[in-house]
């Protein structure tokens, strides 16, 4: 249960005084339904009430605190109710109006009497020689001065809400955070001169310029502390609770893992032999195994993942091996036949294609336990899915699932162990955010012969060349990705369409032209991608379907479309699909040139790639020049997201929290102590407290 202290920050926003249900439901909008996430909103600008000029000084556009004298009200005429109430207010070096729509007469007679004198702040437009200002965001009686604040926080808004009204509600939101015992060591916050959590928030919410907004300031230093300590430490403390929780122990006799293996026409690069003796260190222990693989495209994850199937099912259970996509399960379930039939073990592929009899067939075979092996999409993941003993499951391409989805599969078997197998390179960083409740493998040596795939940037204007190039690979025997980013013509965004550019390629180069993109039926895409995995069709114009897809030795070019619009690391994936076989491999970065040509970033971004083939370090300058979220495509990447924390910006911070929460679990993995108690705090208030459930249920 929450920690009582915290329950009123967790109530609805409609209990701050003057905000009903109509107001709460726009503030819920740009900031979330409670209290918290409200004092979690971020001030996006900052307004300086201290700039005091004299009418004739100022400029259009600028915030001023002006000292205004009211001359005269101008309501608007009774034949035109509609139009504003204006008051001319002067200071001595010029005259100003005060502009207000739908105002109370009573109302404005109150707060600026004629003949008197008032401070009065806000935004000074002109027009012409004319200047004005529309609804004040401050009037104030200059005796009562103080109540002046020096400088307001701006938050982001959306229609109908004002940020006077925001203003207050984070105010509000605040002002309910209690008292909370300090959840950070006292070495920690000294070393980084961190204020104690309550007056960090008060002060980013209280900026007085520019530079307090900075996600370098130190009050913003320690929420964004706080928050990385809060995910590192849920993240430690599932990954101790599977570890005690007690895997299984496989010994297999490893004779079904050498049969495959010696049906192998290649021999095992070191790195995939180092991988695979880690894998079987933790198989054969007899604690739970969760553990990722990181590789390159092509550096050869699906064989090691296939052997250690293989010592799992020497040792009596079964095991899984679940792909994104359908085309990518059955290419698996292709290559792995032969292999398993050299071993003699039975395997079924289970996609959402299955239906009736068949399908019956092979769940019956599962949770019978005839069948060993199952490689599948998420359609595994159904809770008619069972198995007789599931003893691994493999996840492959993780950076399509998500932290849930791979807790939901290891539920399906006793102790079941999970491998994770991604060709996302994640850089350090990430990983230990996304990661940090896995042991993680990395094969970094690629199979011998691969030679770097030649990269290039092509403006579009290019275009007529390049299809030139693609005739000219065809000829020489190759085969050609064409990829596009969008499926349909979308006139905003000025995107090429596969289909439109399937068209125009289809008139040039006829039935040797196939195309596959998301919206088409499985049936359709899996014609499609045979016809050119069996070398029947020459060009495969494709959207990011084939991402994670398709094995083709013989391709030897892919011309990416709008290359400016992918993440790196997504460009480096594509590029992978490329140079597979004994030829040499080539990459077409076609990019918009907009009236001022490429931005800097973008030919920076280029560049990299241009100059590197090795996905780690790729996907490092990515999120240098990019930032976190960019870097992998948040929305389908399963990546926490973070409100306070930026990890470009708070990279070494995250070094720190990582290294606190192991000490944390190392020491008080029930969180008992007194320290453990304030953590408990921490998990709740920044919703990590998934972690303290599993802690409890065990
Ligand atoms: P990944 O899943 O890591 O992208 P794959 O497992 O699909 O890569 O392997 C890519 C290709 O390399 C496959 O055709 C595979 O048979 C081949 N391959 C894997 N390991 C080796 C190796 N050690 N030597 C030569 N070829 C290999
Ligand atoms: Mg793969």
């Amino acid at each position: 249960m929450r920690p009582s202290v915290l329950n009123p920050l967790f109530s609805d926003i409609t209990t701050l005084p003057g905000v009903g249900p109509k107001m709460a439901a726009l503030i819920a909008k740009v900031a979330g339904p409670r209290l918290v996430d409200l004092a979690f909103t971020m001030p996006t600008g900052v307004i300086d009430r201290s700039y005091r000029p004299q009418l004739a000084e100022t400029t259009d556009g600028v915030h001023a605190t002006l000292t205004l004298t009211v001359e005269a009200h101008e309501p608007p005429p009774s034949d035109r109710p509609r139009s504003p109430y204006r008051i001319l207010c002067s200071d001595g070096s010029g005259y100003i109006r005060l502009v207000f729509f739908r105002a109370r007469r009573d109302w404005l007679e109150k707060q600026l009497p004629e003949g008197e004198t008032r401070l009065v702040s806000g935004k000074i437009e002109e027009y012409g020689s004319q200047r004005q200002m529309v609804h004040p965001d401050a009037i104030i009686d200059p005796e009562k001065e103080g109540d002046m604040p020096p400088a307001e926080a701006v938050y982001p808004l959306t229609a109908g809400l004002q940020q006077k009204v925001m203003q207050r509600a984070v105010q509000g939101a605040v002002a309910q955070v209690p008292d909370m015992p300090e959840w950070q060591r006292r070495d920690i916050l000294q070393k980084e001169d961190f204020a104690p959590f309550t007056d960090a928030l008060r002060d980013v919410h209280s900026p007085l310029s520019r530079l307090d907004l900075q996600e370098s300031s130190l009050p913003r230093r320690r929420l964004a502390y706080d928050e990385l300590l809060a995910s590192q430490l849920a993240l430690a403390l599932t990954r101790h609770r599977q570890r005690a929780k007690g895997g299984r122990a496989f010994r297999g006799d490893g004779s079904l893992a050498r049969a495959a293996e010696s049906a192998l026409p290649f021999a095992l690069t070191g790195d995939q032999q180092k991988a695979l003796a880690e894998i079987r260190e933790d198989l054969t222990a007899p604690r739970k195994m969760v553990r990722l693989v990181q590789g390159d495209v092509g550096s050869g994850k699906t064989v090691v993942g296939l052997l250690a199937a293989l010592s799992v099912i020497e040792a009596g259970a079964q095991a899984v091996l679940m792909a994104p996509t359908e085309i990518l399960a059955r290419q698996h379930f292709e290559t792995m036949e032969p292999l398993l039939e050299a071993a003699g073990v039975s395997s079924v592929l289970l996609t959402g294609r299955d239906k009736g009899q068949e399908r019956q067939a092979k769940l019956r075979a599962l949770k019978e336990g005839f069948v060993k092996l199952a490689v599948g999409t998420h359609a595994v993941f159904s809770d008619d899915v069972e198995f007789d003993d599931l003893g691994l499951a493999i996840i492959d391409e993780q950076h399509r699932f998500g932290v849930q989805q791979r807790l939901k599969l290891q539920e399906k078997g006793a102790g079941t162990d999970v491998l994770v197998m991604t060709a996302t390179p994640i850089p350090r960083t990430l990983a230990l955010t996304a990661y940090g409740d896995m042991d993680v493998s990395q094969i970094r040596e690629k199979p011998p012969g691969r030679k770097p795939v030649d990269t290039r940037a092509v403006p579009i204007a290019r275009l007529a060349d390049v299809v030139e190039g693609v005739a000219r690979a065809i000829s020489a025997g190759g085969q050609v990705y064409w990829v596009c980013p969008l499926v349909e013509a979308n006139e905003d965004f000025g995107a090429t369409a596969a289909e439109e550019r399937f068209e125009e390629i289809r008139a040039r180069f006829g039935e040797a032209a196939e195309l596959v993109h998301g919206k088409m039926k499985a049936a359709e895409k899996d014609a499609a991608v045979s016809r050119f995995a069996r070398g029947d069709a020459k060009i495969l114009v494709a959207t990011t379907v084939i991402e994670v897809g398709v094995n083709a030795p013989d391709a030897t070019v892919i011309v990416i479309e709008h290359a400016e619009r992918f993440g790196l690391a997504q460009l480096h994936q594509l590029r992978g699909r490329v140079g597979r076989g004994d030829k040499p491999g080539s990459c077409i970065l076609l990019y918009a040139q907009g009236d001022g040509g490429l931005s800097e970033t973008t030919k920076a971004r280029l560049n990299v790639l241009r100059q590197s083939q090795d996905g780690f370090e790729i996907a490092e300058e990515d999120l240098r020049l990019r930032g976190a979220g960019d870097a992998l495509g948040t929305a389908q990447s399963g990546f926490p997201e973070f409100a306070l924390a930026n990890l470009a910006e708070h990279q070494n911070l995250l070094e720190t929290a990582v290294a606190d929460a192991k000490l944390v679990v190392d020491e008080d993995p029930e969180l008992r102590s007194e320290r453990g108690e304030a953590l408990r705090v921490l998990l709740y208030l920044f919703q990590r407290d998934d972690a303290i459930k599993r802690l409890r249920s065990g």
